[in-house]
C-alpha cells in the first residue's frame, strides 16, 4: 500500500507543494501545529528513521538543507525553529514514510510534554 505521501509524491493526492526537485519535496502539514509548519520528504520511500541506510547520508543532509533555505524563505531563520523527525509509536509517527517537519513562527515550548 503507497503512503499517502507517495501519493503526494505521484501527484495522485493534492499538496500545496513549495519545493521540490529530483531528491525531495517540501508541502504544508494539513494540520498546522505552528503557523509554519512545512513537511520535508525523500521522493525514496523510506518508512522511518530506523531504515535510513549508510547510502542515504547526503539525503538527509539534503533534507536539513532544503528545510534550512524554506524557514529563510518563511521568515522564521532569525526567530528560529524546530526540525522534528518522529520515530514509530513512541515518536508519534502517523505516516511510515519519513519525513522532517519544520515548525516555527511562534515560541514552541518544551521539546517535549512535560510528564
Ligand atoms: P508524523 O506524526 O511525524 O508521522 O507526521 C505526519 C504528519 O503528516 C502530520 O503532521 C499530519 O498532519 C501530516 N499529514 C497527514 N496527511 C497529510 C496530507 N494529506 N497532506 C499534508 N500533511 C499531511
Amino acid at each position: 500500500m503507497p503512503t499517502l505521501f507517495e501519493k503526494i509524491i505521484a501527484g495522485e493526492l493534492p499538496a500545496t507543494v513549495l519545493y521540490r526537485d529530483a531528491r525531495v519535496i517540501a508541502f504544508l502539514d494539513i494540520r498546522p501545529q505552528a503557523p509554519v509548519h512545512i513537511l520535508v520528504v525523500p521522493n525514496k520511500p523510506i518508512p522511518t528513521a530506523n531504515d535510513i541506510a549508510d547510502e542515504d547520508e547526503s539525503l538527509i543532509g539534503h533534507m536539513v538543507i532544503v528545510a534550512r533555505d524554506l524557514a529563510r524563505q518563511h521568515g522564521i531563520a532569525e526567530s528560529g525553529y524546530r526540525l522534528i523527525i518522529n520515530c514509530n509509536a513512541d515518536g508519534g509517527q502517523e505516516v511510515y514514510h519519513l519525513h522532517v517537519h519544520l515548525l516555527g513562527g511562534r515560541a514552541l515550548g518544551p521539546m517535549v510534554t512535560r510528564k
